[in-house]
């Protein structure tokens, strides 16, 4: 009887697209309103330690299940995180 989904409708961080979701279960990604990434990555997508103002002044953002698929699934197709040893390429 008390078994309901509290779900609630939100737009997607990643494709924008409006869809509903239960808060409980959501995937949710911290973003930084002034960069628009998450505090910890920088435009480039490389890792840098997150600034605590940084953090402060950020929201959860939802993401639907088909972009956190995509998202899993480059990170195993790439599967290798982000660096920059071999920037900028060497010419031979
Ligand atoms: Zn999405």
């Amino acid at each position: 009887m008390a078994d309901e989904h509290a779900e609630t409708t939100g737009r997607c961080y990643a494709c924008k697209r409006t869809f509903s979701y239960d808060p409980k279960e959501v995937e949710l990604f911290l973003i930084d309103p002034e960069t628009g990434l998450p505090p910890g990555i920088t435009f480039f997508g490389s890792l840098r330690p997150a600034k605590p103002e940084s953090v402060a002044r950020s929201a959860d953002e939802p993401v639907c299940p088909d972009c956190v698929d995509k998202a899993k699934r480059f990170h195993e197709e790439s599967n290798q995180p982000p660096h920059w040893d071999s920037w900028p390429p060497s010419k031979n």
